[in-house]
């Protein structure tokens, strides 16, 4: 088939609710991209983060492969050895205690939010289960989570929402600590907020907050389902941020381009969540666990090294473009925002068009997350793209 025929299909059978950009993709190698019209990408995207061992690694496949022989689902009334081993490899790396396994970000934190609820109600009785999230947070796009997500824009036609969840801004704790009134149970927020326009919440804000909680007896709740599994240079970008969360949810690149998500808890939560209070059918599916214990196991130490020299060349690069149409340059790891003068949707899709796959975030970003593994003659390639075509851009 080519392009035209798959956008076509698409657009006749598909619900209409993405602004895809007009390019079918075929195949992939390392971090590079075909489409059926055989025009070759570089991808500085990774499937929204997904792809985190980029496209034709064999390992990965051939672990997904097996697994998919032998055993490829059995349901959770029954135990499976490649979500232990996926569960262990977490707990044992992050000093955490429990894992409960999902298949997306929003489910994940749907079963943090429940889990924090549960904890209050179990210790303290009803009337406690408000949540405060913060301002220009992005949580998912089930009812809840919507409701979580600090964007306006995310809070129309779909009422009622789920209640129980209080704003406060980011970077500042005042607000913070004055929306946590005896209602509330749980402050919950990403460390870099990444749809929100990749803004990296300050150091000293993210341990006050978490010092407050510690010391109010409320859970700590990070959402690490863009910043997690290695992309911002550190397993979890949490431990770059010298806290403790109680809980910390993970998805997107857990499992290399399938779909995974969870929950990891302290020792203080791990028995919160009791049998019967929750559950999901293809939670810890031994194919997506082979797939997350191949992500895993690459990302040695020296490898996450290698991530956060990539990021931090990719964001030296940039700043020495001395692009007009560049505005600043933000982030940790592989995980880069780009602010631009110019209208980033437009910058995006002149980009795709020249080859270079990237994405856009808040109201003025391109986004980059290249897979993990993406080589520095891949970064150069799509670096030369990315400076020829914001050069050429109104401001
Ligand atoms: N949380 C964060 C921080 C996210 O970035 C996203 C997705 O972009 C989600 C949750 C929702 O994840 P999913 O689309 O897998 O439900």
């Amino acid at each position: 088939m080519t392009n035209q025929q798959i956008i076509r299909l698409t657009d006749d059978n598909i619900l209409h609710t993405y602004g895809r950009f007009p390019v079918a993709i075929e195949h992939g190698e390392g971090a590079k991209l075909y489409d059926f019209d055989g025009k070759r990408y570089i991808d500085f995207t990774s499937g929204i983060g997904v792809c985190s061992l980029g496209y034709g690694n064999r390992r990965w496949a051939d672990a997904v492969a097996e697994q998919a022989g032998k055993l490829p689902h059995v349901s959770n009334l029954f135990y499976t050895e490649p979500a232990a081993l996926v569960a262990k490899e977490l707990n044992e790396r992050t000093g955490m205690h429990g894992a409960f396994f999902a298949n997306s970000g929003a489910e994940a934190n749907e079963g943090m939010i429940k889990l924090a609820r549960k904890y209050s109600f179990d210790k303290y009785g009803a009337g406690r289960s408000g949540i405060v999230t913060l301002s220009r947070s992005f949580h998912g796009r089930t009812v809840t989570t919507l409701a979580a997500t600090g964007q306006d824009a995310f809070h129309n036609y779909f009422f009622p929402f789920t209640e129980g969840f209080v704003r406060a801004e980011p970077n500042d704790s005042a607000s913070v600590k004055a929306a946590c009134d005896g209602a509330v149970c749980a402050v919950m927020m990403e460390l870099i907020q990444g749809e929100g326009g990749v803004l990296p919440l300050e150091k000293d804000f993210v341990q006050d907050v978490a010092a407050f909680c510690r010391e109010n007896g409320l859970l700590l709740l990070i959402d690490e389902v863009q910043t997690g599994v290695g992309r911002t240079g550190t397993l979890f970008c949490y431990q770059q941020y010298g806290i403790e969360p109680d809980v910390v949810s993970f998805a997107k690149g857990i499992a290399g381009g399938l779909p995974f998500g969870g929950i990891l808890t302290n020792e203080t939560c791990a028995s919160v969540l009791s049998a019967g209070t929750h559950a999901a059918t293809f939670g810890g599916n031994p194919i997506c666990s082979a797939g997350a214990l191949t992500v895993l196991d690459t990302l040695t130490p020296s490898f996450l090294a290698e991530v956060t020299q990539k990021g931090d060349y990719i964001r030296s690069r940039i700043r020495s473009m001395a692009l007009p149409a560049v505005k600043n340059v933000r982030g940790l790891g592989l995980m880069i925002g780009v602010g631009v003068a110019c209208s980033h949707r437009e910058a995006v899709s002149a980009m795709i068009q020249n080859g270079l796959l990237a994405l856009t975030a808040g109201s003025d970003t391109v986004r980059l997350m290249p897979p993990l593994t993406i080589t520095k003659e891949e970064i150069d390639a799509g670096l030369a793209i990315f400076e020829t075509t914001l050069g050429g851009m109104e401001k």
